[in-house]
């Protein structure tokens, strides 16, 4: 291949990850348009605005590395072509639209169709967080494209340039989310940091920026600190660290909003409530039919209730009783919204499941203040109840609560869910030979590893000492076998350290659907008896157990 083509197939690479990296976002704005269509009584604009991002889909998703899901999307494009504004409420019209959204989403997990088999197992994944991009300056060809595979096992896009000239070009094309940069190189011994301001400057600002060098001198480092660098790694490369400060640097790991529900039946005030909660960085939803409570609840999983007293069909009081009678939401702050200032009055209202009472008029301030700081406090006996302190994943019994409304929603929904349980493979030997901090370590990257790449929908626990859960909903059990066996792959390919000694771990699993008619018990012990079939045909395997009837 000559430098000309090189060049051109990288910067197509770039191109097409880009567009991976935006496909989740862009899917779920059609969907979230579509699913505004159904609720806005076909609303012209809307109906034409879901048109146009199909449309601008179908001409896009084969340019990029997607040619079958520009297929899909030119096929759904013809079809709303043809139906008039009244036809979106006919309910088969309706259930071809959500059969091409649902067709979409599986076409954008399983990849880009002509990427080569690794990058698109591992590549082109929605995860929990958005896709970012990684830009790698290193010369070392055989370290570079080990530093790339390593971050895209967590989730990352990764580009690797051997010098100045290409890295500016692509900054240029298409910036970065973060870089990582070698100190020396061919062009100069401190070439890393001197061009890194330019580099920033070209960029969006303030992405993070990442100095690693066989150099471990004062002078390369206080060059990178003073060049910008955030971290410095020495080579050889701690991959896991590397991947962890990363994340640290993206703010993967910063607080997520609180999440807040606003039980009101006057419209315009829950929206005046929601809209400075919001503004203050607050996940809000509002539900004004008391009757929505349950199935909002635990859809939401909202950290404080805002609740009003007085609403016609059913009291404040009422519906906070009905929230504690759910073992779940014991602890989960209610506070009542009210214009009651009789002191009797709200006193009796606490007495019946509430936790506050806050009087109308309230002001913006005050109505932040009050919402975080218990919110902030729910949050933090909450993680400690229900998270694991190594991991930060949900423990075993947060787990089986998970697991248990998961099932009841699939009683009354009668969709399909998956469950897996994975089983570190012989663990024991690496404790033994490594030690048990690098057992912990290696604990913590799987950990990290399925936080990274599975969706927002999916609940990833630690069962046990190493052992993981992971609850699948709306997922058939060959997607979830799929999902779990991307990632074992690349688990199997993450390079641990160990002094001079570098080594491999893998990791056995077992998959069970549930039918609307499973219990909690009997999914577990499906997929456990999976696992020790993975174990007992030889581990590094996922196998399926299929106990829908
Ligand atoms: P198999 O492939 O059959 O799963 O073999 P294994 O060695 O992984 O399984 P075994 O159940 O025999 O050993 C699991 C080990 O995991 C035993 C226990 O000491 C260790 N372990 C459990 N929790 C932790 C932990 O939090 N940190 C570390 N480092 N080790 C742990
Ligand atoms: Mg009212
Ligand atoms: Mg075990
Ligand atoms: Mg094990």
């Amino acid at each position: 291949m000559t430098d000309k083509q090189i060049t051109k197939v990288d910067k197509l690479r770039v191109l097409q990850q880009a567009f991976a990296v935006q496909l989740p976002e862009r899917l779920a704005t059609i969907r979230h348009t579509w699913e505004a269509v159904q609720d806005g009584a076909n609303e012209t604009a809307r109906c034409q605005e879901l048109y146009r991002l199909v449309h601008s889909l179908s001409g896009s998703a084969g340019t990029f590395g997607f040619p079958r899901l520009g297929k899909e999307a030119r096929l759904l494009e013809a079809f709303l072509v043809q139906l008039a504004d009244a036809d979106y409420s006919n309910v088969e019209n309706a259930e071809t639209i959500n059969n091409a959204l649902a067709q979409f989403d599986t076409l954008a997990i399983s990849g880009a169709d002509n990427a080569h088999e690794e990058s698109s197992a591992t590549t082109f994944q929605p995860t929990a967080h958005a896709r970012t991009l990684v830009y790698v300056l290193e010369d070392d060809h055989l370290l570079a494209p080990e530093i790339v595979s390593q971050l895209e096992h967590f989730g990352y896009v990764a580009e690797s340039f051997p010098s100045t000239a290409d890295i500016m070009q692509a900054q240029e094309k298409c910036p970065a989310d973060a870089l990582i940069l070698d100190i020396a190189l061919p062009e100069g011994d401190m070439e890393g940091p001197s061009i890194a301001p330019q580099l920033q400057a070209l960029g969006k600002s303030h992405v993070p920026l990442i100095f690693i060098s066989a150099r471990d001198d004062w002078e390369a480092r206080l060059a990178a600190l003073r060049a910008g660098g955030r971290a410095y790694f020495k080579k050889p490369l701690d991959f896991t660290a590397l991947v962890e400060k990363l994340d640290c640097l993206r703010g993967f790991d910063v607080t997520e909003p609180f999440r807040v529900l606003i039980v009101e039946d006057s419209v315009l005030l829950a929206e005046h409530y929601s809209a400075v909660l919001q503004a203050a960085g607050m996940k809000v939803e509002v539900i004004n039919d008391p009757a929505r409570l349950l199935d909002s609840m635990s859809e939401f999983g909202p950290e404080l209730v805002l609740m009003d007293l007085y609403m016609p069909d059913c009291s404040g009081i009422e519906a906070a009783q009905i929230i504690r009678q759910h073992p779940s939401y014991q602890g989960l702050p209610i506070v009542y919204l009210s214009t009651e200032s009789g002191l009797s009055q709200q006193l009796d209202a606490l007495k019946m499941g509430g936790d506050d009472f806050l009087q109308k008029p309230i002001s913006d301030a005050h109505l932040v203040a009050a919402v975080s700081i218990r919110a902030q406090r729910f949050r933090g006996l909450n993680t400690l109840m229900t998270c694991d302190s190594l991991t930060g994943l949900l423990n075993h019994i947060t787990l089986k609560l998970t697991l248990e409304s998961e099932l009841a929603l699939l009683q009354r929904q009668e969709g399909v869910l998956s469950f897996a349980m994975l089983d570190i493979d012989y663990f024991k030997s690496i404790n033994d030979n490594y030690g048990h901090p690098v057992g912990d370590r290696v604990i913590k990257s799987l950990a990290h590893l399925l936080q990274q790449r599975l969706r927002k929908s999916d609940t990833v626990a630690r069962y046990g000492g190493e052992e993981f859960a992971v609850v699948f909903p709306n997922t058939s059990p060959e997607t979830a076998r799929t999902l779990i066996d991307g990632l074992r792959q690349s688990f199997a390919k993450i390079a641990y350290t160990h002094g001079t000694v570098e080594f491999n771990v893998t990791f056995s699993a077992g998959i069970a659907t549930a039918s609307p008619y499973s219990d909690v018990a009997s999914l577990i012990e499906a997929a456990d008896n999976a696992l020790y079939e993975a174990k007992h045909c030889g581990r590094n395997q996922a196998v399926l157990i299929n106990t829908a009837s």
